[in-house]
């Protein structure tokens, strides 16, 4: 370890002016959990709300508390295309003895019912149909005989239960009732929610911006930058600005004129450039930029090399080149961060799947592993099996995962036939 003294910047004060005493980024490499902590610590929540059309709102984080103000369903309706009626007329139906209703009228989904029941009548109703004053249930269309052209009345073959079939006012939402809590990333289904509310827009805490750098001179010719475009696609996917920084080539000065050029992001994301090779320049660089570190170096494979700091209130990562521990790095850290300062509730949500492990999966150093699985529903359950080479250049092997095998540190590995859980991708 390093000590705090020896030419490091954590102690200095932020560009900012805001002084921070983080513990020493020494370079010897801080334990998964660790990293994890300061990362999220450091990732302050985003203050500012945008208002959204409810249409483009997907993936966006609630900053408000949502609570109903109309029943759900908003009026008494049928549940079923059938007859209106009124259940106690019904006592002692049989097929041998139906009561018999004359029909006087119909009534479809969006209109009002021209009239209410009177005994031994029933009114035709179709689905989600407002319910005629005095009926209390609805036979469905296919348990009754209908009689006349066009039915002119229908026999009912066997009693009704009172409340059969119908969705009553407020059955599902009352008003008052707490639908969302601020903090909730909005999906697909909770839109659904807050439309059935007449929502048209909601607040939303305004995305971070996320200022993506590749670094390497091998991309500027030879090398196709795959963690340029595969990092945007997660980082968008994600509900955040990416502001393309481009190219630098293995070159301090070149990196720092690309920094200072995403200088206003919320967060800086490089790639490439930050082990300890002649020509990895990155971290040299962010310090020249102002970068204070929160830690230098993970015990993870991949992704060890990763650098993360600060600068004001900006996160800065320097995720290592190899695409695999980009992608690996940038969801294990990256975007629990932005999920943190999108202001999402538990950024740590993961999506985790208990799989039965088809072969023995060893490991022998101390560091946590993240494995690249396939996992595929077979027979009822899951099954998990590793999608091939590991090495952190593999960007096929990659692509065919859809998840994470995690390996704890101290753990040797997993056998076969063992129930493993897995991240999913
Ligand atoms: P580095 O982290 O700079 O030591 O790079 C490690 C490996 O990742 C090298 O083989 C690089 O060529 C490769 N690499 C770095 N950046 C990228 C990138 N953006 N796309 C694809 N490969 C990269
Ligand atoms: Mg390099």
């Amino acid at each position: 370890m390093i000590p705090a003294s020896d030419n490091c910047a954590c102690h200095r004060p932020s560009p900012t002016g805001d002084a921070q005493t983080l513990p020493p980024p020494g370079r010897e490499p801080v334990a998964f959990q660790d990293a994890l902590a300061l990362v999220l610590e450091a990732a302050g929540a985003s203050p500012d709300i945008i208002e959204r059309p409810l249409f483009e709102s997907l993936g966006g984080v609630l900053a408000e508390d949502i609570i109903a103000q109309e029943p759900l369903p908003s009026f008494d309706q049928s549940a079923m295309d059938g007859y209106a009626v009124r259940a106690g007329e019904t006592v002692g139906a049989s097929a041998k003895r139906p009561v018999r209703f004359s029909v006087i009228g119909e009534v479809a989904a969006g209109a009002a019912p021209a009239c209410g029941l009177i005994p031994g009548t029933a009114m035709r109703i179709m689905t989600g149909a407002r319910l005629p004053i005095g009926a209390d249930a609805v036979v469905p269309v296919e348990q009754v005989v209908e009689w006349g052209e066009p039915a002119l009345g229908i026999d009912v073959p066997a009693p009704v239960r009172s409340e059969a079939h119908l969705r009553r006012r407020g059955e599902d939402v009352r008003p008052g009732t707490p639908l969302l809590p601020s903090g909730t990333r909005l999906t697909a289904v909770h839109i659904g929610l807050l439309a059935s509310q007449s929502l048209a827009a909601v607040r939303l805490f305004r995305t971070p911006t996320v200022a993506l750098l590749s670094t390497g001179n091998e991309l500027m010719g030879g090398v196709r930058n795959v963690n340029g475009p595969m990092l945007t696609a997660l980082l968008s996917g994600l509900g955040c600005s990416v502001i393309n920084l481009g190219i630098a080539g293995d070159d301090t000065e070149a990196i720092v004129d690309k920094l200072a050029a995403g200088a206003g992001a919320d967060v800086v994301v490089t790639s490439g450039g930050v082990s300890v090779g002649r020509h990895d320049h990155v971290a040299e660089a962010m310090e020249r930029f102002g970068v204070e570190w929160l830690f230098r170096k993970v015990r993870i494979k991949p992704g060890m090399p990763m650098v993360a700091g600060r600068r004001g209130r900006q996160l800065c990562f320097g995720l290592p080149g190899n695409p695999v521990s980009a992608l690996v790095t940038c969801v294990q850290f990256v975007k629990p961060a932005l999920l943190k300062m999108m202001g999402v509730r538990n950024a740590l949500d993961r999506v985790m799947i208990r799989a039965v492990l088809e072969h023995a999966i060893a490991k022998e150093d101390r560091k946590r592993h993240f494995h690249r699985m396939v996992v595929e529903l077979r027979g009822g359950g899951y099954c998990a099996r590793s999608s091939g080479g590991q090495g952190s250049h593999m960007v096929a092997s990659l692509a065919r995962a859809n998840g994470l095998l995690v390996i704890p540190e101290e753990s040797r590995g997993f056998d076969a036939g063992q129930l493993v859980d897995v991240e999913l991708l």
